[in-house]
């Protein structure tokens, strides 16, 4: 992510709105939580329409009324934003007639097809972003003397006010060498350190019995990254504190989060989000569909049923920790990443990582790295950097389980690499299907 470089001078009277504002409203009872989303989701796609060239073609070319848009079931006429859409009309017709691109931020985001995506949004979007972001950390304990240190592609604006100890912020470039990066984290010593799942798991590997002792975070945040429950143990044993993760994307920003309770409250105050079947019908509650998204903040680009790719399903289940916002119940990884079989069932890479996670577990010296990509309906590779303890035997038995998995109808092959291309990419990606991305 990059942001371009305007003038980033903190609007405190804004910046206190958005912060207690989105902090109480998690709080409201449902009924007035789900006013407050009916009124912005109506709200932005008649502005939309008004506003932004691209959604009044395409909405008249669907011949859509949107004067008769007045309830949230209402907006289940539009049709879908695809990234495509967003590649081809940024900025040109994406973007609201007012919108002075200067005074904005523009970010972009590699996405899983190495094809980017850019956007813009407004400084005041930004502070309400930021508020969100704060949010994610004060769900977990997270409190303004806290130190905290965040492992990103570029700093964050920090809040810290001079002279006083609150919001102290610090920065570790997620591109920087590991060393560099533990090197860091032994000058920082944050109390929260927040980033990509994969780079703190390697962080844990390094730590030594040393590290220990003087690196001692209250709290970590996951982000960006799929991780497992045995990757987030691993690091919440390895730092001696609990591992919270959320889930965001680049062109939304957050869309649920963990409490203390470790479960995902949808962020229905920045996001709308539906699941929905193969069909475009809403799936119930506790049924896997594929996430849609609208955004309720950004007027200068709304993303309105925006498909981003991802799948899972919610539960409308009250929280223990108050929080009236419903619960992202499983979160199944990028559509994209799901092997597709011969015979059309669906499997989630969350699974198949696990199997490779499981042994990891028992025999760390197993395998350096793999990457596993369905490259046909029924072929699969594995490629591998096999570790110093790499066993053709228990490596049979890995493959014995994916193939029970994938129901034995696809071929698995191994291939030993030296390295392993992610094509310059900082997101990590072990699990991919060429098969899935071609059916897109
Ligand atoms: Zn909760």
């Amino acid at each position: 992510m990059a942001y371009n470089k305007i003038n980033t001078i903190i609007d405190g009277p804004l910046l206190l709105k958005h912060a207690i504002q989105s902090h109480i409203e998690p709080q409201l009872p449902r009924n007035i939580i789900n006013k407050l989303v009916k009124k912005r989701l109506i709200k932005t796609i008649k502005k939309a329409y008004s506003n932004v060239p691209f959604y009044k073609e395409y909405y008249d070319g669907y011949k859509i009324d949107v004067t008769n848009i007045n309830s949230v079931n209402d907006i289940k006429n539009l049709p879908f934003l695809l990234k495509e859409h967003v590649r081809q009309n940024f900025p040109g017709k994406l973007l609201n007639i007012h919108t002075n691109l200067d005074k904005c931020y523009i970010s972009g985001t590699t996405g899983s097809t190495g094809k980017s995506v850019n956007f813009a949004y407004s400084k005041s979007t930004f502070f309400f972003y930021l508020c969100t972001s704060l949010r994610v950390y004060t769900m977990i304990g997270y409190k303004p003397w806290y130190k905290m240190a965040f492992i990103k592609y570029t700093p964050l604006p920090s809040l810290n006010i001079p002279c006083l100890p609150l919001f102290k912020t610090y920065h570790i470039p997620s591109i920087a060498p590991i060393d560099k990066q533990m090197e860091l984290l032994r000058e920082y010593r944050p109390d929260l350190l927040a980033g990509y799942a994969s780079i703190i798991y390697e962080m844990a590997h390094n730590l030594t019995e040393n590290d220990r002792k003087i690196i001692r975070p209250k709290i970590i945040s996951l982000n960006s990254e799929l991780s497992t429950i045995e990757e987030r143990e691993f690091i919440s044993q390895a730092f001696s504190c609990p591992v919270y993760d959320e889930y965001s994307t680049e062109e939304t920003w957050m869309i649920a989060s963990q409490c203390k309770y470790k479960n995902y409250h949808i962020f229905l105050d920045n996001v709308y989000v539906e699941f929905l079947d193969d069909e475009g019908k809403d799936v119930g509650e506790g049924e896997i569909g594929e996430i849609v998204l609208t955004t309720l903040r950004s007027p200068v680009m709304p993303f309105i049923r925006y498909k981003i790719g991802d799948i899972g399903s919610y539960t409308l289940e009250e929280c223990p920790c108050g929080r009236h916002f419903p619960v992202l119940k499983s979160f199944e990884g990028r559509a994209d990443d799901i092997f597709i079989l011969p015979n059309g069932k669906k499997i989630s890479s969350l699974k198949l990582l696990n199997t490779f996670t499981k042994f990891i577990k028992s025999d760390p010296k197993l395998m350096n790295e793999f990457k596993f990509v369905q490259e046909k309906f029924d072929y699969a590779v594995i490629y591998l950097i096999p570790g110093e303890e790499y066993s053709e035997e228990r490596f049979k038995e890995l493959i014995n389980q994916l193939n029970i998995i994938l129901e034995k109808i696809v071929k698995i092959e191994i291939k030993i690499v030296d390295s392993i291309n992610n094509q310059g990419k900082i997101k990590r990606k072990a699990i991919e299907s060429l098969v899935s991305k071609r059916n897109k």
